[in-house]
């Protein structure tokens, strides 16, 4: 089953249309039907690794400001209680806890899969990330959840590689900032040629302004540990920028081999 990295960007991007929303939805089509999804969302930053374990997941709108129809948007697939127990026994020693009751679905996760999967059948577990873990931990983490995808479970992690909210230049909404671009360059010569290397990233000259806080870039850091254990490399199958400060770039692992017809 491929595992996928892509960049989220606004929420609105659930309900609109455009040349990302197109691509997931493009690569969706493509995709085998997954047993179920593992979501790892950006929007779930908390000071421990937990998994959504309940049947039922709630659908969380996590953000202010945006339309009614954003608001009233829903994603109800169902949980998977299994996946989920599955999750934390492939990740042992590393604990990840079981979540009964406090997270759900959120925004970083369901933007992404309204394209991908639209028909929201396919159960959807989430995995939190730890704040409290350093950047080589993620990875090891990501590492770990590699056999999950030969039990039939997509990977999908939901951030930005560039994720600047405070440089957000809303009068340019398809181009980025030159520092944005060098990162976006940056991480994308290390996850198609060497991904376990990514933390490395955070020595890059122009890391402060791409990566202002951990919870976009970390996501990341998922893939590239699953590429690295299953001796592959992503590959872009987007990229481009929004807003000056945000870039979209998203990453397969695993699609070559797995889509019927892809070369
Ligand atoms: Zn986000």
């Amino acid at each position: 089953m491929p595992a996928l990295f892509v960049g989220h960007g606004s929420p609105m991007n659930a309900l609109e249309s455009n040349r990302f929303t197109e691509a997931w939805r493009a690569l969706g089509a493509r995709l085998p039907v997954p047993r179920a999804i593992l979501a790892i969302s950006a929007h779930w930053y908390v000071g421990a690794s937990a998994v959504t374990a309940m049947a039922r997941p709630r659908v969380i709108h996590d953000f202010s400001g945006f339309p009614p129809e954003l608001f009233a948007f829903d994603y109800p697939a169902p949980g998977a209680p299994d996946v989920a127990a599955e999750v934390a026994e492939v990740a042992a020693p590393m604990r990840v806890a079981l979540d009964a009751e406090s997270w759900g679905i959120d925004h970083g996760t369901w933007s992404v899969l309204a394209h991908l999967f639209p028909r929201a059948d396919v159960p959807v577990v989430q995995l939190s990330i730890d704040a409290s873990k350093g950047l080589f931990e993620h990875v090891e983490l990501g590492r770990r959840l590699e056999p999950l995808r030969r039990a039939g479970v997509l990977v999908l992690a939901s951030g930005n590689v560039v994720h600047n909210l405070h440089r957000i230049d809303w009068t340019q909404p398809h181009s980025g900032f030159d520092w944005a671009r060098r990162f976006d360059a940056a991480a994308s010569e290390c996850m198609t040629s060497e991904p376990a290397a990514a933390p490395a990233l955070s020595v890059h000259a122009d890391f402060a302004m791409a990566v202002p806080t951990p919870e976009h870039f970390v996501p990341l850091l998922y893939l590239a540990g699953l590429a690295d254990a299953a001796g592959e490399v992503p590959d872009p199958f987007v990229d481009g920028f929004a807003y000056g400060s945000l870039s979209m770039t998203a990453y397969a692992v695993g699609l070559r081999s797995t889509v019927a017809g892809a070369g």
